[in-house]
Parts: C-alpha cells; sequence; structure tokens
C-alpha cells in the first residue's frame, strides 16, 4: 500500500517554526521508520467524540480514525478504565469476574452456544494474527497461509511475513502465497465469488505442491488495505469451503470491520454468511486501549490447549477487560450498529451523488462506516490518479477534516469515521469535501496540479 499522503521529511523547510521543532525532535527520537500523516503534519492535543483539536485551538472533524470506536474520551471508558486502575490491576493468572463477564457477552454476539468459542486476549491485532496462525498450524499440521495481494495482518515477524502491504522490502514468509483482492471496480460484482474461489484453490493447490499445506486463509472482509471492497456478499463462501476441503482453517481477521464497523452486522465476515474457525479482533475494542483477543472453536483449539500453554502478561489484564467492557456497553447501549447503518447509508448516498459532478471519482463504495472512493484519471481505463488523492486528502486536512488514502496505487479515498459519527458530521464531511474536490481539480486542470491530468 502507497502512503502517498505522508510527510515528507525533505520539506520539513515548509513547516512553520513550532511544527518544524517538533518533527525535527520527533525524528531524532523516535528514528526513521515511522510515518506522519499529511503534507503539514497535525499536532492534536485533545478530543471528544467525533472531533480532535490541535495546539492552537483548532478543531478538526475526524472522518477517519476507528480505534476510538464510540469517540475521542468517551466518558464511559474514560471512567471505567479510571476506576479499575485505582482499584486493581492483575493478569490472568489469578481469577478474576471482569474477565469472564465480558467473555460472556462478547461471545455472545458470534452466535452459536455456550462453550462452542472461547476468548484468548492480546494487547494488539498483530499478537492476536500472530496467535491465531501458530494455533492454525499447530491444529493442521501445514504451514501454508493465504492472504489477498494487499493484505495487512501486522507488524511482528511472522504477522510482516503474510502482510505484503508492508512493500517490496518486507519479505514475505515462503509459505504465503497472495491472492488477488475481489476489486468490484474492475472485475465486476457477478463474477467475482466464482473468481475469488478459483484463486484461492491454486493457492492450495501450489502449497500443496510445494509440500506446506495449507493451515489457513486469513482475510479482512472489508479488504481495507486492499482498497476496501465490500461486496459482493456471496464472496467468501466458496472460498471458506475450499480451504476446508483441503485441511485448512478460515480466519476472519476482524480488527477492521469487527465491532459495528459495517453498519450491517457487528462482525464483518457474518455479512457474507460464513462461520470462521478462529476470529481476531483488535483496534477498537477498548476505545483506544490497547486490548486485542482471538476468539476461536472450542474444538480447534482444544488440542493446543492440550499441548501448550498460553500467557500475555498484558492481555486480559483488569484494565484492559474493564475498557473492552465499558466500549461494548456503549455500542450496546447507544444502539452504534443503527447509526453506523443509517449514517453510512446518507453518506455513500452523498458520495453518489459527489460522483455525478466530480468526473475524477471513478466508484463509491463500502458498507457502513468503511467507504472508499476511487479517484481516476480516466473513466474508461480506470487509472489510478495517486497523486490526485493525495492533494484531495491533504486540501481535505487544510479544511480540518481527516481521512486518508488506501489500496495498491494509494488512490482510494478511505472514510472511516468514529462509531458517533452523526448526520451532522456527514452534512459537514460531504460539504467539505465538494469544495474540495472543486478546488483540487480546479487547479489540476490549469495544469499547475496533479501531472498525470
Ligand atoms: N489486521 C488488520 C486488518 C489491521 O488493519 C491491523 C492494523 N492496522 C492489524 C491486523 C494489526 O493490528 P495492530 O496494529 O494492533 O498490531
Amino acid at each position: 500500500m502507497q502512503m502517498n499522503n505522508a510527510f515528507d521529511p525533505e520539506a520539513a523547510g515548509t513547516l512553520d517554526e513550532a511544527t518544524r521543532a517538533l518533527v525535527e525532535r520527533r525524528a531524532r527520537l523516535l528514528g526513521p521508520a515511522y510515518r506522519l500523516f499529511y503534507k503539514e503534519p497535525i499536532h492534536f492535543v485533545r478530543g471528544r467524540g467525533s472531533r480532535l483539536w490541535d495546539a492552537d485551538g483548532n478543531e478538526f472533524l475526524d472522518a477517519y480514525n476507528n480505534v476510538v470506536s464510540v469517540g475521542h474520551a468517551h466518558p464511559a471508558v474514560v471512567d471505567a478504565v479510571h476506576r479499575q486502575m485505582a482499584t486493581l490491576c492483575t493478569h490472568t493468572r489469578y481469577l478474576q469476574e471482569g474477565i469472564l463477564d465480558y467473555a460472556e457477552q462478547l461471545l455472545a454476539t458470534f452466535g452459536g452456544a455456550p462453550g462452542d468459542r472461547h476468548l484468548m486476549m492480546t494487547c494488539t491485532g498483530s499478537e492476536a494474527n500472530d496467535l491465531a496462525t501458530r494455533i492454525a498450524k499447530h491444529r493442521t499440521g501445514n504451514q501454508g497461509v493465504i492472504v489477498t495481494s494487499e493484505a495487512y495482518h501486522g507488524n511482528s515477524e511472522c504477522t510482516a511475513g503474510f502482510s505484503p502491504s508492508l512493500g517490496d522490502n518486507s519479505p514475505l514468509g515462503t509459505w504465503v502465497r497472495r491472492i488477488p483482492a475481489p476489486d468490484s471496480y474492475r472485475i465486476g460484482d457477478a463474477d467475482l465469488p466464482g473468481f475469488f474461489e478459483q484463486r484461492v484453490r491454486e493457492a492450495i493447490a501450489d502449497l500443496h505442491r510445494h509440500g506446506q499445506g495449507v493451515a489457513a486463509l486469513i482475510v479482512d472482509s472489508l479488504f481495507s488495505s486492499d482498497g476496501i471492497y465490500a461486496h459482493p456478499t456471496s464472496l467468501l463462501r466458496g472460498a471458506v469451503d475450499a480451504v476446508h476441503e483441503a485441511g485448512g482453517l478460515f480466519i476472519a481477521d476482524e480488527v477492521q470491520s469487527g465491532f459495528a464497523r459495517s453498519g450491517d452486522a457487528m462482525w464483518g465476515y457474518q455479512r457474507h454468511g460464513v462461520s470462521p474457525d478462529i476470529i481476531t479482533t483488535g483496534k477498537p475494542m477498548g476505545n483506544g486501549y490497547p486490548v486485542a483477543g482471538v476468539v476461536v472453536d472450542h474444538d480447534v483449539v482444544s488440542k493446543f490447549g492440550r499441548e501448550l500453554r498460553y500467557f500475555n502478561t498484558f492481555g486480559g489484564n483488569s484494565v484492559a477487560v474493564a475498557a473492552a467492557q465499558a466500549t461494548l456497553n456503549v455500542i450496546e447501549q447507544e444502539r452504534l450498529l443503527d447509526n453506523v447503518h443509517t449514517t453510512g447509508a446518507g453518506l455513500l448516498a452523498g458520495l453518489g451523488e459527489l460522483a455525478q459532478r466530480h468526473h475524477c471519482i471513478g466508484d463509491v463504495r463500502g458498507a457502513g462506516f468503511y467507504i472508499g472512493v476511487e479517484i481516476v484519471s480516466d473513466h474508461d481505463l480506470k487509472t489510478p490518479d495517486a497523486q490526485l488523492t493525495a492533494q484531495i486528502v491533504n486540501g481535505l486536512r487544510d479544511r480540518r477534516v481527516l481521512i486518508s488514502a488506501t489500496g495498491p496505487a494509494g488512490n482510494v479515498l478511505k472514510i472511516r469515521p468514529p462509531l458517533v459519527f452523526n448526520g451532522d458530521d456527514a452534512a459537514r464531511f460531504l460539504e467539505t469535501l465538494d469544495d474540495t474536490l472543486s478546488a483540487v481539480t480546479a487547479v489540476a486542470s490549469a495544469g499547475i496540479g496533479s501531472g498525470s491530468r
């Protein structure tokens, strides 16, 4: 995945004095591997709901951050974390009721009977996917992992090894096979399930040929880093059946698509009518507190549980559980799934309307609060225009609205607001995007903007 809208350190000279000092101090202390968003990086000091404020007191509309799923600084989560930290913070080797109450409530959202599935807690999505593939390899006796071509599943040695979106300098495991993303814009909805299943079958055959076998197919059902593909929802069934036939498992990576994000169901895979063997969660689970997890079928983990053991010092600690419990309660009590469904449909419709007027929009797609807007320079050829996309993202930032970009060419606007984004927020977002598109395309057609237009 290209990060075309990242800050270019070479351009530090163009920043105001205070920002430049902070950027340079950061590079000195944190080193060269981090990236900053935007041509002009932002220094945030405060957040509330769908809003953020910078160090000069400017207010921004957040249409991007999914970690703070129930809104920045939600008082119920703040209070729960504060109270738990002041009472007790310890780990899973002591008996505690909090983790059991949470597991009971969370596991019920996946359906099935009590005892069918278990919750194992980690701190990050990377750890969750690491543990999930470890369980899958142990259970199946196979090594192979199948991922989509621009997937991102984590930053550990193991998960980076099956995260092709990290780029060509980040080697994939020899046990990894990439299949194309289900690009509904270029392939078309009707043929996609067959196309996708066929690619999975080819990957399985290749893994067998190389003596690896298939341990798992791991998929983010909204295909976030691949460019955001939410339809058709008949996509996964054939692919999952193919993996099961070959003795492998299906892992649903719900780090992006879970916790009501799609507006259709609590979990992204549920839109596809499939039943994963393992589900991984993370990012939005604790509204900013690091908490993540693996939800696993009893039968899948029983051999692993007998022969190995699992402990994670911070995973499932008392405060992590308090944060996760408060976040889940807010999602349910504030009926955020309904909000995502309704407000997300309004956003999609509004973006469809903008596509009628702004020629650079090639496709609008997504579900709930995960929306992709593909920016192209040629409608017939569907040519990605990454440069214009970066100008739009930066143009929105200058108008104090936050989004980013995704996809293999970095030409898909990634719109992913907190679940509390309301109708007024959506209206402000659409109006600002409309203005930004008019401004950047006017500059581009005057020949002083994107060179590709
Ligand atoms: N899976 C997916 C789909 C992700 O988007 C991410 C994070 N961007 C991860 C896993 C890794 O999560 P973390 O950064 O918490 O390790």
